[in-house]
């Protein structure tokens, strides 16, 4: 799927295609594929925006919120 995220390095805010994301024991999100940022090239320093938390919650939780 398509998430919102934004690079920790440079600030940039970008879609990226994170594969089927998933959670770990500790309830972090763990995303499918590796997200690069365009821009700067950073990898594994993405954060995710308002718009992706809520993109997240829905994915995670949207059948229990209908
Ligand atoms: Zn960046």
């Amino acid at each position: 799927m398509i998430v919102n995220l934004k690079c920790g390095e440079c600030k940039l805010v970008f879609p990226a295609d994170v594969g089927t994301p998933t959670l770990d024991e500790k309830s972090s999100i763990v995303w499918e594929k590796k997200v690069i940022c365009p821009r700067c090239k950073a990898i594994d320093k993405e954060l995710l925006t308002e718009m992706g938390q809520s993109q997240m919650t829905q994915f995670f939780f949207g059948d229990y919120l209908k």
